[in-house]
């Protein structure tokens, strides 16, 4: 357990399968859920983090790939160009990596944490990491796009971490 009181979700428990819910107003309570999980992700040295991730079914992403910290609040993809493939890892995922196609250049439409819309245009890393965050969001990780190649190399580790859920306290 991190010191923010949060702990990340791992793969095979059921909140990481589940749609998030879309927020219809961002109150104290999102703030301090994105600021908590902004630390957290520090804390465990990652570039990206969604509410799901922390047991929180709701459409908020805290993101930095070192540039500078975005914290948002019911991100969406509305525009996305070209493709991008780089062998990604998830902390719900941990210890495993895998190549996932993705597009290059993406613009996201979110709010900020005070309500206020804005549109964000990323490419390379950045858009990976919106579009890996955003899947979170929908229920989907990265090993739902592994290939047979992938499953036949990872199924041994990720039957192993479905079965240890219990001991990651
Ligand atoms: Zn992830």
């Amino acid at each position: 357990m991190s010191e923010t009181g949060l702990r990340i979700r791992v793969y095979g428990e059921a909140v990481l399968k589940k749609k998030a819910r879309p927020v219809k107003q961002a109150t104290p309570a999102h703030r301090e859920l994105l600021s908590k999980m902004a630390r957290l992700m520090y804390e465990a040295s990652g570039i990206g983090l969604a509410a799901p991730q922390v047991g929180v079914s709701e459409c908020l992403i805290v993101v930095d790939i070192g540039n500078g910290l975005y914290k948002l609040v019911n991100p969406k993809i509305i525009k996305k160009e070209g493709d991008w493939c780089i062998e990604e890892g998830c902390l719900s995922v941990p210890g495993v990596g895998i190549k996932v196609k993705r597009s290059r250049k993406v613009v996201v439409s979110a709010w900020d944490e005070n309500g206020k819309p804005l549109t964000i245009e990323a490419q390379d890393l950045l858009a990976c990491v919106f579009q890996h965050e955003i899947d979170h969001l929908h229920g989907k990780l990265i090993v739902d796009y592994a290939t047979l190649l992938d499953k036949l190399r990872l199924g041994k580790a990720l039957k192993e971490m479905k079965g240890s859920n219990q001991l990651r306290l």
